[in-house]
C-alpha cells in the first residue's frame, strides 16, 4: 500500500496506472472511516485492478467554520482500515497543495442544488463539493468512482457533472450502510451525546413511517405522509426538522403525488448543533 501526499506525485502515479492498462477505482472521503466508507472501498476492490482512496477534509464545502474545526480526524486508523478493505493507494494532501492562494475557478451546479440540503446548507456547499471532486478526478484519472447513497443529492449532482463536463469516469452509487438499530453510519454519529440515540434515530423511524404509508397503506398524497413523519419526529425533545421531502429520484423536484419510485429524504438537527441526514427509496406496493 502506498501513501501519497502531494498532488504532483498522485498525478504521476495515476498516469502510470493508465499506461499499465489497469482499471483504477477511486473512493473520495473526508476520513474518519466507518463501514459506510469501507463498503465503497471493498466494492472498488472487487471491480478494479488498483484502488485509490483520498482522505481530505475539504474546507470549501463547509459553510460553518466550527463544523470544519470539529470534523473528526483519525488518519492513522483510517490508513489501516482502508488498507484492510483493499486500498492500494491512500492520498493525503494538504489544503495548501490542493488550493492555490490565487484560485479563481469553480464548478457551478445549478438546478439540482435547489432542493433538500441545497436549501439549508446553501449552494456554496455543492460548489465546494463539485469543485473538489472535479479536481480529484483530474488528479486520479479513475475509470470508476464510488459514492454512497447516504449523500443522495451529492451523488446525483456528481453524476450530472460527469455527464455535463464529459469526465471519462463511471460513477457507482452504493447503498446506505446502517448501524444495527438502523441509524445511517456517519462520521458525525460520534458526536451524538449519551442518552440522545433515540432522538437521533427519529429520522430513520420517520422514514419508515413514510415507507409504510406508501407501500402498505397506498397513501399517495405527499403532504399527508410528510405531516405524519414530522409529527413523529417532533415527539422527541430537542429535535428540529431541517427538512423532510418526498422527491423525484431524477430531478429532486417535489413529488406531490406518490405514483412511482420516489426518494423520501430528511435532515434533522439534534440539540441545536448536530445535523443528521438520511433517505430511503420507495414506491407504491414496494420498490
Ligand atoms: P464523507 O467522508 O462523509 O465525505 O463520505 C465519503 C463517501 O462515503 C461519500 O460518497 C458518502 O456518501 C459515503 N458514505 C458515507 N456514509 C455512508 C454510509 N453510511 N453508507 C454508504 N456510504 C456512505
Amino acid at each position: 500500500m502506498k501513501i501519497i501526499n502531494t498532488v504532483k506525485d498522485m498525478q504521476l502515479e495515476a498516469r502510470d496506472i493508465i499506461k499499465s492498462s489497469q482499471t483504477h477505482g477511486f473512493v473520495p472521503t473526508m476520513g474518519n472511516l466507518h463501514e459506510g466508507h469501507l463498503s465503497l472501498i471493498r466494492k472498488a476492490a472487487e471491480e478494479n485492478d488498483v484502488v485509490s482512496v483520498s482522505i481530505f477534509v475539504n474546507p470549501s464545502q463547509f459553510e460553518d467554520p466550527a463544523d470544519l474545526e470539529e470534523y473528526p480526524r483519525t488518519v492513522e486508523d483510517d490508513i489501516e482500515a482502508a488498507s484492510e478493505a483493499g486500498a492500494d493507494i491512500i492520498f493525503l494532501p494538504e489544503a495548501e497543495d490542493m488550493y492555490s492562494e490565487r484560485r479563481d475557478t469553480v464548478v457551478l451546479p445549478n438546478k439540482l442544488t435547489e432542493h433538500l440540503c441545497g436549501l439549508s446548507r446553501g449552494k456554496a456547499h455543492f460548489i465546494g463539493v463539485c469543485t473538489v471532486v472535479a479536481k480529484l478526478f483530474n488528479i486520479f484519472l479513475p475509470s470508476k468512482a464510488y459514492f454512497g447513497q447516504k449523500d443522495a443529492q451529492q451523488a446525483l449532482i456528481i453524476q450530472r457533472m460527469v455527464i455535463d463536463l464529459n469526465f471519462p469516469v463511471e460513477i457507482v452509487i452504493s447503498p446506505i450502510i446502517r448501524e444495527e438499530d438502523g441509524l445511517a453510519m456517519s462520521s458525525r454519529n460520534a458526536r451524538i451525546k449519551e442518552g440522545r440515540r433515540e432522538s437521533a434515530l427519529s429520522l430513520y423511524r420517520a422514514l419508515n413511517i413514510g415507507r409504510e404509508m406508501i407501500e402498505k397503506q397506498g397513501i399517495e398524497t405527499s403532504s399527508e405522509i410528510i405531516n405524519a413523519m414530522a409529527e413523529s419526529i417532533l415527539e422527541n425533545d430537542g429535535v428540529e426538522i431541517d427538512y423532510i421531502d418526498i422527491v423525484s429520484t431524477e430531478t429532486l423536484e417535489d413529488a406531490e403525488k406518490v405514483d412511482d419510485v420516489v426518494m423520501i429524504a430528511g435532515a434533522i438537527r439534534l440539540d441545536d448543533d448536530l445535523r443528521l441526514i438520511d433517505n430511503i427509496l420507495t414506491a407504491p406496493g414496494g420498490k
